[in-house]
C-alpha cells in the first residue's frame, strides 16, 4: 500500500475545482514539488480528503478561501496535510462533539447545505485506521483547519 500522495492530492484539488467556483470560493494547494511516497490506503485518504474539502467550500461564504496544504516531517517520518478556510467556524462548545457521527452544528446556519453529519466521522475512523492521527482547531466566523498525517512508506510497516 505504498502510495503517491503528490497525485492524491492533486486529484483532490482538481475534483474539487468546479464546486469551488460554484461557490465562489478560491481554492488553493501549497505543497512542495515533491513528498515521499507514503503507506495508505488510497481509497480510504481519498474518501477523507472528499469529506474534509467538501465540509471546507460548503461552509465557507461566497467570497472566502480554501487551502489544501501537505508538508513532509522528516523526523516523525510522515506528511502533515491540512485543509483550512475561512469559512463560519465551530463554536468551541462544538467543537469536542464534532467528530461524533450524525453531530451537526445547528443546521440551519449552513448555506442551505444539506447533510447527515457522518462526513467527519468516517474521516476520522479512516484515519485512525492508519494509526494516524487527526486534529480540528476552529474560531466562530473565522475558520476552520482539518490537519492530519500519513505515515513515510519507508517509515510505515510493510508486507
Ligand atoms: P455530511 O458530511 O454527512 O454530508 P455534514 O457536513 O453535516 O454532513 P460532517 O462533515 O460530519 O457532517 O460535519 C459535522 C458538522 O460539523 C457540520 O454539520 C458542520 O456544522 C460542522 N463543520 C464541519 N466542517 C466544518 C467547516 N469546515 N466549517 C464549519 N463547520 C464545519
Ligand atoms: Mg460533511
Amino acid at each position: 500500500k505504498e502510495a503517491d500522495i503528490n497525485r492524491l492530492l492533486r486529484y483532490a484539488a482538481d475534483r474539487f475545482s468546479m464546486f469551488s467556483e460554484q461557490q465562489e470560493v478560491q481554492l488553493s494547494l501549497d505543497m512542495p514539488s515533491k513528498l515521499p511516497p507514503v503507506y495508505i490506503d488510497l481509497d480510504a485518504i481519498n474518501q477523507v480528503l472528499d469529506n474534509l474539502l467538501s465540509n471546507a467550500i460548503k461552509y465557507t461564504p461566497q467570497g472566502g478561501s480554501v487551502v489544501l496544504k501537505a508538508r513532509e516531517n522528516h523526523k516523525q517520518k510522515r506528511v502533515q496535510i491540512s485543509i483550512t478556510d475561512t469559512g463560519i467556524g465551530i463554536p468551541s462548545r462544538d467543537l469536542k462533539r464534532i467528530f461524533e457521527r450524525f453531530y451537526r452544528v445547528d443546521k440551519a446556519r449552513s448555506r442551505g447545505q444539506g447533510g447527515t453529519g457522518l462526513g467527519l466521522a468516517i474521516a476520522r475512523e479512516l484515519v485512525q485506521a492508519h494509526g494516524a492521527d487527526i486534529e480540528i482547531t476552529s474560531e466562530w466566523n473565522e475558520g476552520t483547519t482539518v490537519t492530519f498525517w500519513v505515515p513515510f512508506a519507508q517509515g510505515g510497516k510493510t508486507g
